[in-house]
């Protein structure tokens, strides 16, 4: 059985990449490596934990020895990276944590792989029946590594890098990481960068589940600025079908960009959510939107992102299975049907980082 890691999967996204490739490769062990901070959670995986082909390891990417126990044990073929500091009103607060995990972490991850794919002959596979997939290390980034757009354009895979917010110049550095080591040692790589997800897991610090819970709650619905901020939003199992393709079909060396073809700005956004969740809570049209608040905006904050994820559609033939509203129905629903998981990480640390930043 060929072994693949995937890093980051108890979050949002590695939940439901994990969750992809469990059930779409009985032949291969799935390692879900996972230090699980504040935003992993194995009830994200409950539904797949006892499938004879995934395996849970507890490791932190910035400790070498922990993951170099879980290399040892398990000798991968593979390597899908997603764990991360991903949230980028912390990284203003504290960048370090971000720098640590999404730079060091990396690297530490990059050289682990080199050596034990290149440099130790113990440890070199055999042959590996996909010979396209060998020791291929395969990046999960973001749009924000583009910078900020104007009213008009889209980010292509080939536009120049331009990181705003510590969150976004670490990601930034760590895709030239991977490149560099594909480049240098010859290592196959692939990096794909996405725009913002949404879908069940979603932690609720980020804009959609936080509105989702401020709503059922009757708390401020925070809005940053003018609310003119626009966004790309992809239904998150989309966004791991598409990594799930990418991973087995795509060229290795190359960079994708994912996307959902859908822009909204923050406020109509919101508009929807409410319109949507008013509806399905039975209250009066428009019941929720007096909890519309604006707050002071936050520093550096990039005004558009958009992205041209045609490369993708063209080459492998992907493109989104769902519409926003069908998948913000979907996201709702599932909220609605899980309020213990809300309840569960709301309560805790992420009640006193809540009460910082909004109160
Ligand atoms: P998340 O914050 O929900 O999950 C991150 C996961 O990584 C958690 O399970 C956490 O426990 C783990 N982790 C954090 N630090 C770790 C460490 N030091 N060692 C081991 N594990 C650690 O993040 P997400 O939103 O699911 O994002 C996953 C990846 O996708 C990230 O790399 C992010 O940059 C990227 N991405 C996210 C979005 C988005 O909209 N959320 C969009 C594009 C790309």
């Amino acid at each position: 059985m060929k072994t693949i890691i995937i890093t980051g999967g108890a979050g949002f996204i590695g939940s439901h990449v994990v969750r992809e490739f469990v059930k779409n490769n009985p032949d291969k062990k799935i390692i879900n490596l996972d230090a699980l901070t504040y935003a992993g959670n194995l009830e994200n995986l409950k539904d797949i934990e006892n499938e004879p082909n995934y395996v849970f390891e507890k490791a932190d990417i910035t400790k070498v020895d922990e993951l170099r126990t879980v290399f040892e044990r398990h000798n991968p073929e593979a390597v899908l990276h997603l764990a991360a500091e991903s949230h980028v009103d912390r990284s203003i607060t504290d960048p370090n944590a971000f720098i640590n995990t999404n730079v060091n972490g990396t690297a530490n991850l990059l050289n682990l792989c080199r050596e034990f794919w290149t440099l130790n002959p113990d440890h070199q596979h055999g042959n590996f029946p996909d010979e396209t997939r060998k020791n291929l290390f395969y990046h999960v980034s973001t749009d924000e590594v583009y910078g900020s757009l104007g009213e008009t354009g889209f980010f292509l895979e080939t536009t120049a890098y331009d990181p705003q917010s510590p969150y976004s110049a670490s990601k930034a550095a760590s895709d030239h990481l991977v490149r560099a080591y594909g480049n240098t040692y010859g290592m196959p790589f692939i990096v794909s960068n996405c725009s913002n997800n949404y879908g069940p897991n979603h932690f609720p610090e980020k804009l959609i589940p936080l509105c989702i819970s401020n709503i059922l709650n009757g708390k401020p619905l925070p809005i940053y600025g003018d609310g003119k901020y626009t966004r790309d939003w992809l239904f998150v199992i989309d966004h791991a079908k598409a990594i799930h393709q990418i991973f087995f079909e795509a060229k290795t060396g190359e960079t994708y960009n994912i996307g959902g073809f859908n822009e909204w700005q923050n406020i109509d956004l919101v508009k929807e959510l409410i319109k949507q969740m008013d509806e399905k809570l039975g209250n009066p049209a428009g019941h929720s939107e007096k909890l519309i608040t604006y707050v002071k905006d936050r520093p550096g904050h990039d005004k558009r992102y958009a992205i041209d994820a045609s490369k993708l559609n063209k080459e492998l033939g992907w493109f989104p299975s769902v519409t926003f509203e069908q998948g913000l129905a979907k996201t709702i629903d599932w909220f609605l049907e899980n309020n213990e998981w809300l309840e569960n990480v709301t309560s805790g640390d992420y009640q006193k980082y809540y009460d910082q930043q909004y109160n």
